[in-house]
Parts: structure tokens; sequence; C-alpha cells
């Protein structure tokens, strides 16, 4: 555990602050869908003397001296990778996830190339070809959107779309997007075309990796994730691809896109790795997807419109609009009430951006700290107390009194 001693002793201007931050954490309610909590382990290995190294080049291959540690543990994180997904091969040191997704367009794309993804306000991530995005700005996308009706992306739109623009690549894998992905689909429309598949599963990678939700890594030629989200390690990426693509994509993380890696990440990376092959972690997905599941009900029996009309995984977007808010002001209650939660946008939203209808939900942080179906009701209930009686600043307090007793009692790993 780490107790930062010295860190109290030399700089309390900066304790404080991490402080509050370790409080908020403790006493709050993590709803955002991207969040988690590491292992004590992952957090002692990112504070690691590793931050020291200069390392650039891969094992056995580097471009400065006194590697010989440093060779050992990215082959330690890289084996563990493989392991996890299946992969052919895997690349541990993009920065994080917009950087991975870089190289992988550097690795497959000419600036210009065109490309298939869904839209931003569709539940894709900017890196999919927003135009204010390096992806939108540097190739040609074509951004395909899920059905209004269902809510659900239609495979024979994304064909249609794929037929008339060829792509040289289509990317799959999204920020807001709560069922599986038809992974095989996407390869045969990409074979009828003749374009790459690129798979971003930096929300599901955890459930992936726990044989929970379907693997695209044995299907698509390249896959990408963040490894913080649902596979709840240091902040980081990985890149994964066939042995036949594996020159060409580390030669775009480094020295195309990058210069040294982080190691102490890295050894983070592959602790979380570690974690993530045990048995344990199957459970803890099996329970994040359960906890979901149970929340998208909840929440419809309330009378709230769930985008897809539920969850296959960890997160679920919630229509605000009936309930006479928006997004924003959604959030902005909930924090008062000791909950956070992220705005999103619903398919076709005829709100802005900055504000827009829904709220996207999920379960990866709570699941963490041990909450379960009894405790998942209660914070549904809450939620719905607070939204509709906002105007009452005291059963706000009354909320947020009851969300940290419920905290105390499931301590976060980390603190
Ligand atoms: C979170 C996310 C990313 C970006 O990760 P960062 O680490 O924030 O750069 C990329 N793609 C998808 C689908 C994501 O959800």
């Amino acid at each position: 555990m780490l107790e930062y001693k010295n860190l109290k002793n030399q700089d309390e201007e900066v304790m404080a602050v991490i402080k509050r931050e370790m409080i908020r954490q403790a006493e709050e309610i993590e709803l955002i869908a991207s969040e988690n909590y590491v292992s004590k382990a992952v957090l002692e290995a990112m504070a690691s003397v590793l931050t020291n190294k200069y390392s650039e080049g891969y094992p056995g291959r580097r471009y400065y001296g006194g590697n010989q540690y440093i060779d050992e543990v990215e082959t330690i994180a890289i084996e563990r990778a493989k392991k996890l997904f299946s992969a052919e091969h895997a690349n541990v040191q993009p920065l994080s996830g917009s950087p991975a997704n870089a190289a992988v367009y550097m690795a497959f794309l000419k600036p210009g190339d065109k490309v298939l993804g869904l839209r931003l306000d569709h539940g894709g991530h900017l890196s999919h070809g927003h135009p204010v995005n390096f992806s939108g700005l540097l190739y040609n996308f074509t951004q395909y959107e899920v059905d209004s009706q269902t809510g659900l992306i239609n495979m024979d739109k994304v064909r249609e779309l794929a037929l008339k623009e060829k792509p040289k690549m289509i990317v799959a894998g999204y920020s807001a997007y709560s069922r599986e992905i038809e992974w095989q689909k996407f390869k045969n429309i990409a074979a009828e075309v003749g374009a790459f598949t690129f798979a971003d599963i930096a929300h599901t990678a955890g459930l992936i990796a726990a044989g929970e939700m379907n693997n695209p890594v044995p299907i698509f030629d390249v896959v990408s994730t963040t490894t913080h989200k649902t596979l709840r390690g240091p902040r980081g990426a990985i890149i994964m691809c066939r042995e036949q693509f594996a020159k060409q994509v580390d030669r775009a993380v480094f020295p195309g896109m990058q210069g040294g890696p982080h190691d102490h990440i890295t050894a983070a990376k592959a602790v979380a790795f570690g974690e993530a092959l045990r048995p344990e972690f199957k459970q803890y997905a099996k329970q994040v997807i359960a906890n979901a599941k149970l929340m998208a009900e909840e929440f419809i029996n309330l009378g709230y419109q769930v985008i897809s009309g539920g969850t296959d995984n960890h997160l679920m977007v919630v229509d605000m609009t009936a309930k006479g808010l928006t997004g924003k002001d959604a959030e902005i209650i909930l924090d008062k009430c000791g909950i956070s939660v992220s705005r999103s946008t619903i398919p076709n939203d005829p709100n802005p951006p900055m504000n827009p209808s829904g709220v996207r939900f999920g379960a990866p942080a709570i699941t963490t700290r041990g909450l379960k179906q009894a405790e998942v009701k209660k914070i549904v209930a809450w939620i719905n107390a607070g939204l509709e009686q906002k105007d009452e600043p005291e059963m706000l307090n009354n909320i947020k009194a009851r969300v940290k007793e419920l905290c105390l009692e499931f301590p976060i790993p980390s603190i």
C-alpha cells in the first residue's frame, strides 16, 4: 500500500489535492462507463523506478543500454496480452487509446485514404473520423450510423455504404454502444470490398478477455484497446494483429508515433493482464454484465428510454428527455448526490453535443467495489429520486449521505 510519506513531507499542496480526490473516489459512486479502479499491485507497479528508463525500440532491439530488465517486463506484458486475447502479435507500448488508433491508421493507410467508422454522436469515438480529430483531418472518413428505431447497427446499411464507398479500412468497436458487435459480418463485408478490418475494443476489452463477449482478435486484421477501462489496468493501450502485420504495426508505434515507451506503465499492464488471466476476473466480468443488465431494466421500469432497449455489455445510454431534463442537467444533479456520470448524445440527438439528451451509465467501477444486484437497485432508485426532486436540496443531500454510507461499506481496492 502506498503511504505517500515523502510526498506528504515534501509537497503539501499537491498531496492535499490527491487526498481530496482519494476521498471523493472513496465516498462517491462512479458510474462513468470508461472508468474503473486498479488494484494495489497495479498502482505499485505504476509507482516504480521503471519510470526512470529510456528504452526506444523493442525487446532485444533497443536504442539505449541497460534495458535487460525492461526487455523482460515488456516480454511478460506481450505474452500475457497474446494469451488473454488469443492474439498472434501484441504491441504493448501505445500511450493511450487515441495514440494507438493513430498508429493503426499509420500502419495501414496513407493520408487521404477512405475509411468507414461509426459517427461519434451514434456511439463512435472521436478517433473514428470526427472532423475535429486527427482521424477526420488526415483520412477520408465516411460515417455509418445506428438505426434510429432500434438503436442497433444495421449491417445491411453498413454493407451498402461499403459497396458504394470502397473504403480501404472499416472500423468497428465503440464508446457508447451497448450491444454485441457482429464481427464476422463486418469481416465478410470488408472481404467483399477489399478493406482492412480494425476493431477498437477500448470499452469491452475486459469482458472480451474474460470470454463474456465475442472476441474480434481471431477475426479482424488489427485490434486496439485501452488498458484502463473494463480491462482494469493502468492508463494506456495495446495493439494486436496478425503476424503478417506485426512489422508495420510495430514500426507505426515506434518510430512512427511515439518515442520512448512508459516502462512503469508497461509493468503495470503486465500486472493487470496477469490479474485478468485469473478465474476471479471472469467472475468480475460476469458480474459487470449482470449489474449493467439489471441497471437497464430498472431504468426501463421507471419509465426511462434506454437506447436499444437494454445492454449486452457494461454500459447503457439513457434518454433523459422523458423526465424533462438534458444529459448535462442530469450530470449536474447527480454530482450533487455523489454519483458521477457522463452526459451522452443519443442517436439523432436534437440537442447540441455540449448539452445532449442522454446520460451514459456503466457498471465496471461499482462492480470492482463489490456492488451486486441489491445495491444496483438502490442506486437506480436514488438516481431517479434525485432527478425527480432536483429542486429540493434536502433530498439531494439525503441521497448523498446514503451514497457515502454505501461506499464506506464497499471500499475501493487502492485506498
Ligand atoms: C476511450 C476510447 C478511446 C480513447 O482512449 P484514450 O485513452 O482516452 O485516448 C478510443 N477508442 C474508444 C472506442 C474509446 O472508447
